[in-house]
């Protein structure tokens, strides 16, 4: 075993000694124990970064614990990279609770929490530091406009930055240097935090009285605060109704108390409307706002995690790894929009910050909000069963009606294009009203694939078994899930036919056939591939705030969260594809979008209205969203999840078994399922069976779901997972997905 190799310096002692529990940043089940050079003694604490060997290199890890012990040849730390701990215990008791949770080795958690910089001995980021300058005491009056005029500044801000003053004053370094000179400022060097989210804020907005809904929520929200207990509250809100607000009060609040908060959204990019409302309210001084991004440099990250867990911050807003930030006195957790799928990691950890923020709010004694129009079925039901308060804002502000939602039957039609005769009239109407309209297609591309009209072949991934987008722009086929790419044949294949065409629409298309429908409209088009570039979707948000857009199309991104009060008129060019995914959420994720997706319509001053093409307008996903109903959605989904033993009224495990060789991936996979089923008390092992992507990137993919009406024979079962996995030759991966979303 390569981990007991003898290098030690020092000899092991016969009385008890200090040992150190240290997880290591490496896939290992379980953390080590090493013995502390005496010279190291002093620094040890739990949270702080050591160098430890492991086998024949060195590694990085976590102290857990410190204890005497007996020290029977342990090997000696080696170093110790931390100061102050850079997890505080809480914190550190969250992951290691989370870890349990999800079955995952507390290592890997540890390095998924900290920001790349940290976690990692080979990456150092290198400390900035930079020259602030503020004011003297002195009452000289200095002889220069300009000087005199950035000095009062300087005075009413009391410090401020190189970059922050010639943000104010170009070029204002002879001024600066005579100030200096005049000793009517000082200078210092301080760490400079690489922070790109400092930028002038936007104007200050005003605080608005809260309707009788919101204050009701409020009131919760105050009284737990003062209480300093637990308290997870779902705040259902049709869309408009006011959520953020309540956030930007309740968490007002909070920072009153002396304590922190945490807002987290399902994707940042996505929202930067609600990042700057944030920005807009909270600008003193003592109110800092950092904005945790995937834009972020590995020196970008790292500062902001300092600054963080020095307190110097109040409000943490990010995507789901924001749930990691070191926040010292949470006091409160927002998760936006709770129900979306983005809040759950696909791969290596795969947990939920949703249920994470639950997790830790419970060890910080913290509020949680979770916040949504469609609230997803498990934390509805956690309101209906008393486990969370249930706080509900059904109106929309200012009595603003929310739109009318018709059904546009396609079955047994067939369209020339991808847009119905009423849509095109009621986007022709909108036109001519000089209204804005957003239409809503999930697909992406030109023609979801290419087809040969001799043989019906299509044209697959080599590595994924998927059917390739066309996209006519680039003239290419490409894989969604792999981005391989390929130029279209001019010839089938498979029986030499020359006649190959698109098939089917994506938002490319799309655009084309709006284009040549309104040859006078601006149309622009919002999905993955329009938003590649920085600033791209931005620009978007801001052509349609300004009015400079017509007709916005766009895939799942336009539905989320945006507020652009000129929408009248929403229309769903694709409503039933999600519909008709294997698995068990479909109604549930097809419900929340479209509801989703029609509350951008008549947010404004003027009414708005909704039109949905759809093959399926009996099915209650549709018809409940176009009522805008979520009780009755509720009911009816929630009846045939507890007839299936589904979540909430079950849990499950789906554990993922993929290699290069199909046919040992499948084998191995029937091997695990019947061991388990020896083992399985109180559990239902199902498969294994390909999963829904059968081959991903080159791999074979199999699924064994286990479920359960409890979930402690789950996590029994487990552990026969762990040792069979022990046996697993290299070639194998076994994933374990504890709450999966996707199966
Ligand atoms: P949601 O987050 O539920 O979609 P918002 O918080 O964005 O709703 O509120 C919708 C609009 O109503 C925003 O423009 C917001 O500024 C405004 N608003 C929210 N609460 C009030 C209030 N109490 N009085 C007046 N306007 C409000
Ligand atoms: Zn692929």
């Amino acid at each position: 075993n390569p981990l007991d190799a003898p290098t030690r310096v020092g000899e092991p002692s016969p009385e008890p000694a200090p040992i150190a529990t240290v997880a290591v940043l490496a896939p290992l089940e379980k953390p080590l124990s090493y013995a502390i050079p005496p010279l190291l003694r002093e620094q040890i604490q739990p949270g702080v970064r050591v160098v430890v060997p492991l086998g024949r290199r060195r590694a990085l890890g976590v102290v857990l614990e410190v204890a005497c012990g007996k020290d029977d040849g342990l090997r000696l730390l080696d170093e110790v990279l931390d100061a102050q701990p850079l997890l505080p215990p809480d914190l550190l008791n969250f992951l290691r609770r989370a870890a349990a949770y999800y079955h995952h080795p507390l290592g890997e958690v540890l390095r998924t929490a900290l920001p790349a910089g940290l976690s990692s001995i080979t990456t150092r980021v290198a400390i900035l530091t930079e020259r602030l300058y503020r004011p003297t005491p002195s009452s000289v009056v200095p002889p220069g406009t300009r000087q005199r005029e950035v000095l009062a500044w300087l005075r009413e801000r009391g410090e401020a930055s190189l970059a922050e003053i010639a943000a104010q004053f170009p070029a204002p370094h002879a001024v600066l240097k005579r100030l200096v000179e005049l000793e009517m400022l000082s200078v210092r060097e301080a760490e400079r935090r690489r922070d790109p989210f400092f930028a002038a804020p936007p104007p200050a907005d005003a605080r608005p009285t809260p309707s009788a809904d919101q204050q009701r929520a409020l009131e919760l929200v105050l009284e737990s605060l003062a209480a300093r207990r637990f308290a997870p509250m779902l705040l259902h809100g049709v869309t408009g109704s006011g959520k953020t607000e309540v956030y930007l009060q309740a968490i007002s609040a909070t920072l009153g108390q002396g304590r922190q908060a945490l807002v987290l959204v399902p994707e940042i990019a996505l929202t930067p409307q609600l990042v700057a409302r944030f920005r807009a309210r909270f600008r003193d001084a003592d109110q800092r706002v950092a904005v945790l991004h995937s834009g972020l440099s590995d020196g970008e990250r790292y500062d902001a995690w300092r600054a963080i867990a020095r307190g110097e911050i109040s409000i943490v807003i990010g995507a789901r790894s924001a749930i990691f930030a070191p926040l010292p006195d949470l006091g409160i957790i927002v998760v936006d929009e709770e129900h979306e799928a983005g809040y759950k990691q696909g791969e290596g950890w795969r947990y939920h910050a949703r249920d994470l923020a639950l997790l830790r709010a419970q060890r910080c004694a913290a509020v949680v909000i979770l916040g949504s129009a469609t609230p997803a079925m498990t934390s509805f039901h956690r309101a209906r069963t008393g486990a969370t308060a249930y706080l509900s804002l059904s109106e929309r502000i200012l009595g603003r009606p929310l739109p009318e939602v018709s059904l546009v039957d396609l079955s047994g039609r067939r369209l020339s294009g991808a847009l119905a005769p009423e849509l095109v009239e009621a986007l022709a109407e909108n036109l001519a009203r000089r209204e804005q309209s957003l239409l809503l297609l999930n697909r992406r591309g030109f023609a979801p694939f290419l087809l040969c009209r001799e043989c019906g072949a299509t044209f697959r991934c080599p590595n994924c078994e998927i059917t390739l987008t066309y996209y006519q722009s680039h003239r290419h086929l490409r894989c969604h899930y792999c981005d391989y790419v390929q130029r279209p044949p001019q010839q089938c294949p498979d029986c030499g036919g020359t006649s190959l065409d698109p098939e089917g629409a994506g938002t490319e298309r799309l655009e084309e056939e709006l284009a040549a429908a309104f040859p006078g409209a601006r149309i622009a088009r919002m999905d993955r591939d329009t938003t590649r570039r920085k600033g791209a979707h931005q620009g978007l948000i801001e052509g349609m705030e300004l009015g400079a857009i017509d007709i916005l199309i766009g895939t799942q991104m336009v539905a989320k969260g945006h507020d652009f009060p000129g929408v009248t008129l929403v229309g769903v060019v694709g409503a039933d594809a999600s519909l008709n995914f294997p698995d068990f959420r479909s109604a549930e994720r097809t419900f929340a979008l479209l509801t989703q997706v029609a509350g951008r319509a008549g947010r404004g001053e003027r009414p708005g209205r909704v039109l949905i093409q759809t093959y399926a307008p009996a099915h209650h996903a549709l018809t409940c969203a176009a009522r805008h109903d979520y009780l009755a959605f509720y009911e009816q989904e929630i009846a045939f999840r507890r007839d299936l033993g589904y979540p909430p009224f079950g849990h499950l495990i789906n554990l993922v078994l993929s290699g290069n060789q199909p046919a040992q991936v499948e084998s191995r996979a029937a091997e695990l399922a019947a061991e388990l089923d020896q083992v399985s008390a109180g559990v239902e092992v199902l498969g294994p069976a390909p999963c829904a992507l059968a081959r991903l990137r080159g791999r074979t993919r199999f699924q064994i779901l286990l479920k359960a009406a409890a979930r402690p024979p789950l996590h029994r079962l487990l552990a026969a997972v762990d040792a069979w996995r022990r046996k697993l030759p290299r070639t194998l991966n076994l994933a374990i997905d504890v709450d999966p979303l996707d199966m």
